[in-house]
C-alpha cells in the first residue's frame, strides 16, 4: 500500500487513509443512458482514488468530488426486472414485518428510488410510509398501498429530522455518501431518545470486490466502500448499537439493523472483520490487480485476433465499470439488457448500444460476457429457447 495521505477518514475522522487503487476518467454516473454515442462517450468522467482508513478499515474515494452528480435530474433507479432481485425483495421485506412487527405502523425510507420496496413494506403490512430521494417521483409506482405512502423528491439532510417512524429503510444509498459518519449521524440526532425506531441500511460488500479483485464493481458514484466490521463501527461511532449484521444476495450486500442508543456500544458481532483482516484483503486486491486486468486484455485480443463476435450482458455500473477500465474499443460491439427501456439508449463512457436479448437471434454471438454471474443460469436458459448458442464468460 501506497504512502499515507493527508485524507481524513469519513467514518471515523482519524487521518490515516492510504491509497491503494487508482482509475482516471472513469464516467461521473455510470447509470446514466443516452440517445447518440457522441452524447454518451463525451460524458463528464472523474477519478477513482481509493484510500484504505488503517483506523476504522473503511475505504473511501478520496477523490469524490459531489458536485459531479446531480440525482435530482435522474429518473428513479429500478431493478425490478429480475426474477432473482425481486424474490429477494420479497423476502426481505417479509422479514423486516415480521422482525418487527410492521403492522399499521410508518416507515421511512431514505433514498428510496421509484419507491418500490417501500410499497411492498406497505403493501404486505398495510403500513404508512415515506420515501425521501432527490429523483424520486409522486405515483411513480404502482401500488394497492399507494394511498399511504408519500414521497419527497430532496435530498436527505436535518430537514427531514422528525421522518422516522418505527423503521428507518436506507438501501443501496451510503455508498453513495461521501460524508458517511456526517450522514448517519444527522439520522441518530434526529430520532433521539426514540429508543424504539430501528433502523436498517443495505450496501454493497467490497470484501468480494477485493478477494475476487472486481475492479469492474468499483466505479465513481460509490464513493464509500464498506465490510461489515468497518459499517458495524460506523454505527457504533454514531451511537447505534447493531442488532444484526449479515450478508445476502449472493454474499453480495451487507445488511445491518441498528438500534439507537445513549452511549457508544460494545455491542460486536463475530461476522465483523478486523481492521488487520481487511488490510489483508486490501493488499490481495493490490497484489492480484494487474493480473486480473491482463487476464480480461488478453481475452478481448483473442476476441480480436480470431474475429469472433462477443456481447456484453448487462448495461448496469458493473457493465460501464468493465468497459472503462479496460478501455474498450471494437472487440465488443453491443451491450444486452432485459429492462426494454434501456434498448438503443448508449452507456457513458465507451459509448456502446444496448439491445434486446432478441436481437442476438440474428446477431448470434460467439461469446457472452455476463456481468453478475449470478445470472447466468437466467440468460442460458433465455438463449437457450432463442437457439442462441454461445461461450459463456463470467465476470469473476
Ligand atoms: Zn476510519
Amino acid at each position: 500500500m501506497k504512502q499515507k495521505t493527508e485524507h481524513i477518514c469519513p467514518n471515523c475522522k482519524n487521518q490515516s487513509m492510504s491509497i491503494f487503487y487508482t482509475a482516471n476518467n472513469v464516467p461521473a454516473n455510470s447509470c446514466m443512458m443516452f440517445s447518440n454515442h457522441e452524447e454518451a462517450v463525451s460524458f463528464p468522467k472523474g477519478d477513482v482514488v481509493l484510500g484504505f482508513c488503517g483506523n476504522c478499515g473503511f475505504i473511501s474515494n478520496v477523490a469524490f468530488d459531489q458536485s459531479k452528480l446531480d440525482y435530482s435530474s435522474l429518473a428513479p433507479e429500478e431493478q425490478g426486472f429480475s426474477g432473482t432481485f425481486n424474490t429477494y425483495a420479497q423476502k426481505l421485506a417479509s422479514r423486516l414485518i415480521q422482525n418487527y412487527d410492521l403492522h399499521g405502523k410508518h416507515i421511512c425510507e431514505i433514498g428510496c428510488g421509484r419507491g418500490d420496496f417501500l410499497a411492498l413494506v406497505c403493501q404486505l403490512g398495510n403500513n404508512y410510509g415515506v420515501g425521501i430521494d432527490p429523483s424520486t417521483v409522486s405515483g411513480g409506482v404502482e401500488s394497492e398501498a399507494s394511498s399511504r405512502l408519500t414521497f419527497i423528491k430532496d435530498y436527505y439532510s436535518e430537514r427531514y429530522a422528525n421522518y422516522h417512524g418505527d423503521l428507518v429503510i436506507c438501501r443501496h444509498t451510503l455508498e453513495h455518501i461521501p460524508n458517511t459518519a456526517e450522514f448517519v449521524g444527522t439520522l441518530r440526532r434526529g430520532i433521539g431518545n426514540k429508543f424504539n425506531t430501528a433502523t436498517f441500511f443495505e450496501v454493497p460488500d467490497i470484501t468480494r470486490i477485493l478477494h475476487e479483485v472486481a475492479f469492474w464493481d468499483i466505479y465513481y458514484e460509490h464513493c464509500s466502500y464498506f465490510n461489515l466490521g468497518s459499517l458495524a463501527r460506523l454505527f457504533r461511532f454514531c451511537n447505534f448499537e447493531v442488532t444484526n449484521l449479515m450478508r445476502d444476495y449472493f454474499d453480495q450486500y451487507l445488511l445491518i439493523e441498528a438500534k439507537p442508543v445513549d452511549q457508544t456500544s460494545k455491542t460486536m458481532f463475530e461476522n465483523e472483520e478486523s481492521v488487520e483482516q481487511t488490510a489483508k484483503d486490501v493488499e490481495n486486491f493490490v497484489l492480484h490487480s494487474q493480473e486480473k486486468l491482463s487476464f480480461w486484455k488478453n481475452q478481448l485480443s483473442q476476441i480480436q485476433n480470431k474475429h469472433k463476435k462477443a456481447i456484453v450482458w448487462g448495461s448496469g455500473s458493473k457493465c460501464v465499470g468493465f468497459m472503462t477500465t479496460l478501455g474498450v474499443k471494437d472487440e465488443i460491439e453491443y451491450i444486452v439488457d432485459i429492462n426494454p427501456r434501456r434498448h438503443g439508449k448508449f452507456i457513458p463512457g465507451v459509448g456502446k448500444q444496448i439491445v434486446s436479448p432478441e436481437f442476438l437471434k440474428q446477431y448470434r454471438p460467439d461469446i457472452i460476457i455476463v456481468m453478475n454471474p449470478i445470472y447466468c443460469n437466467e440468460i442460458k436458459k433465455m438463449m437457450d429457447e432463442m437457439g442462441v448458442a454461445a461461450d459463456y464468460i463470467p465476470c469473476s
